[in-house]
C-alpha cells in the first residue's frame, strides 16, 4: 500500500478527500432506496443470472433508465442527462448495487454503459452513436463481449477470427469461446482481424455484430460452478461496414481502453467486505463440534487479518475511483492493481470461510442445514473464476511491473 501511495503521489496528487459531497450523499441514499424497492431478489449475486432471469433484469434496468441514471453522465443528444451535477453518479450506482449484493446487475450496467457505451462515445461514428447510445441508455438492447477464442485468452493479440473486406460488408469467420450472455444478447462487441497479413496487435478491429445474423451459431454451456457461458461459431457472417467501431485496424487501442474499464468494474471491494461482515456476524454465535467458533484463536486471528486486508482494498478502490472519475483518463494501472488485489482477496475470503465452516461450508442452497443459505459454497466456485476473468493474475502483474514500476518489457 505504501508503495502505491508513493507512486500515486508522485503523479501530482498532494492529497485526496474521499468524502462525498452532500449532493452525492443524497444521490447515494436515493439510489439505495430505489434498489431496495425495485430490484428483485432473484437477481442477487451473479452466479444466479441465467437466461431465465434476463427479463427481470431488463425490467429493473428500464426502471433505472426511466430515472435517467443509466446515462447520467452522457450528453443529452444521445439520451443522457448531461449530468455534471453528480460527477460520481456512475460510481455510486455501481457501488450501491454491490452493497445490496446485485453484482450481476452491476456487471450488466458496466458492460452496457461503462465499457461499450463509453468506448462508442469516445471513438464511435456519429451514426453509431445516434443509433446505439439512446437504446443503451434506455435499456432496450443487450450486448455480449466477444474477444476470447480457444487459443486466445490472456494472449488476446493472437485472435484468428478474420473479417474479410467485401464491398459494403465484412465477412466474418472464426470461433469465439466463453462469450457470456451471447445467447441473450442483441449484439456482440466483437474483436476481429480485419487487415490481412497482420500479426499480433496490428490489424485488429472491433465490430458491433447483430447476434442473430445468418452464419452465427451460439451454444450455451455450464461451468462446474454453475456459471453459464457460450461458444460462438461464426461462418461467413456478413456484417455491414457501418458497424465498425472507430478506425479500421485500430482495435487494439480500443480494446486496451475497454479492458481497463472492465477491470475497474471488478474493483468493488463491497463485494468482498459485505459478505465478510455477514460471515463475521455468523461466526459470533456459531458453534462447531460443541465449541464456540468465536473463541477459537486461529479463527479470530484469521478474521482480523482479513479485515485489515479488505480495509486496504477499499482504500485502493477509492484512489482508483477518484482517478477514473476523469473520463479522459484511462486507468490501466489502477485497474490492474485493483483487479488483481480483489481477485486475490475474493479467493482468500472464500477459502477462509470454507476452512472455518469445515464441511458445512460445502452445503449448497438446496440443503436446509446449509449455514448462511449455502452462499459460501456458490461463492467458492465463483471466486476461482475471478482469478482469470478480465485478464489473469500474471497478466495484471505484468502491467503493474511495466507501467507502474517502470521495469522493462519482458515477452514470454
Ligand atoms: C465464466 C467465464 C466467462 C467469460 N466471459 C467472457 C466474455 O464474456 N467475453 C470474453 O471475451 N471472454 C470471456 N471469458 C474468457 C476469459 O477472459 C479468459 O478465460 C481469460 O482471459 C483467460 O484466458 P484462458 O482461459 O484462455 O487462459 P490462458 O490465457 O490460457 O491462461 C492460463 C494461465 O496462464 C497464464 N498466462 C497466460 N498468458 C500469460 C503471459 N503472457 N504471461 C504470464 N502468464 C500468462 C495465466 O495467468 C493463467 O494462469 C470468460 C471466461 C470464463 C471462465
Amino acid at each position: 500500500m505504501i508503495d502505491h501511495a508513493v507512486y500515486w503521489s508522485s503523479r501530482g496528487e498532494a492529497s485526496m478527500d474521499f468524502r462525498y459531497t452532500p449532493e452525492e450523499q443524497r444521490f447515494r441514499l436515493e439510489v439505495r432506496r430505489f434498489i431496495a424497492g425495485h430490484c428483485p431478489r432473484e437477481l442477487t449475486g451473479y452466479h444466479e443470472i441465467h437466461a431465465e432471469h434476463v427479463p427481470l433484469e431488463m425490467e429493473f434496468l428500464k426502471k433505472m433508465a426511466a430515472k435517467g441514471w443509466l446515462g447520467a453522465a452522457f450528453p443529452k443528444e444521445y439520451g443522457g442527462l448531461g449530468e455534471e451535477r453528480v460527477p460520481m453518479s456512475e460510481y455510486i450506482l455501481i457501488d450501491e448495487l454491490h452493497h445490496a449484493d446485485f453484482e450481476g446487475v452491476a456487471l450488466t450496467i458496466t458492460y452496457l454503459v461503462g465499457i461499450i457505451g463509453n468506448t462508442l462515445l469516445q471513438v464511435g461514428s456519429e451514426e453509431l452513436k445516434r443509433e446505439f447510445l439512446p437504446q443503451m441508455l434506455n435499456a432496450d438492447v443487450r450486448f455480449a463481449i466477444a474477444y476470447s477464442e480457444p487459443d486466445a485468452g490472456n494472449d488476446i493479440a493472437s485472435i484468428c477470427t478474420r473479417a474479410v473486406d467485401d464491398g459494403d460488408d465484412f465477412i466474418i469467420t472464426g470461433h469465439k469461446r466463453f462469450i457470456t450472455c451471447a445467447d441473450t444478447s442483441d449484439y456482440m462487441w466483437t474483436l476481429v482481424r480485419s487487415e490481412p497479413g497482420t500479426v499480433r496487435h496490428q490489424g485488429l478491429s472491433i465490430l458491433l455484430m447483430k447476434s442473430d445474423l445468418p452464419g452465427i451459431t451460439i451454444q450455451v454451456f455450464e461451468m462446474m460452478n454453475g456459471i453459464q457461458t457460450c461458444e460462438v461459431y461464426l461462418d461467413e457472417v456478413r456484417v455491414p461496414k457501418r458497424y465498425l467501431v472507430g478506425t479500421r485496424g485500430n482495435g487494439w487501442r480500443y480494446l486496451m481502453e475497454a479492458l481497463s474499464r472492465e477491470r475497474m468494474t471488478m474493483i468493488n471491494f463491497k463485494a468482498v467486505s459485505e459478505p465478510f461482515e455477514r460471515f463475521v456476524q455468523w461466526v459470533r454465535s456459531a458453534e462447531m463440534d460443541g465449541e464456540a467458533l468465536a473463541a477459537d484463536p486461529v479463527v479470530r486471528q484469521s478474521l482480523a487479518n482479513m479485515h485489515v486486508k479488505i480495509a486496504g482494498g477499499k482504500m485502493l478502490q477509492l484512489v482508483a475511483g477518484a482517478r477514473a472519475a476523469d473520463k479522459n483518463y484511462i486507468p490501466t494501472l489502477e485497474a490492474a492493481a485493483c483487479k488483481m488485489y480483489r481477485a486475490m482477496l475474493s479467493w482468500e475470503k472464500a477459502t477462509l470461510a470454507l476452512d472455518i465452516m469445515r464441511s458445512q461450508g460445502l452445503l449448497t442452497a438446496d440443503s436446509p442445514e446449509a449455514p448462511l443459505d449455502g452462499w459460501w459454497a456458490a461463492e467458492y466456485g465463483w471466486a476461482g473464476h475471478e482469478l482469470s476473468g478480465g485478464g489473469g493474475m500474471d497478466l495484471n502483474r505484468k502491467i503493474i511491473a511495466q507501467q507502474g514500476l517502470g521495469l522493462p518489457r519482458w515477452s514470454n
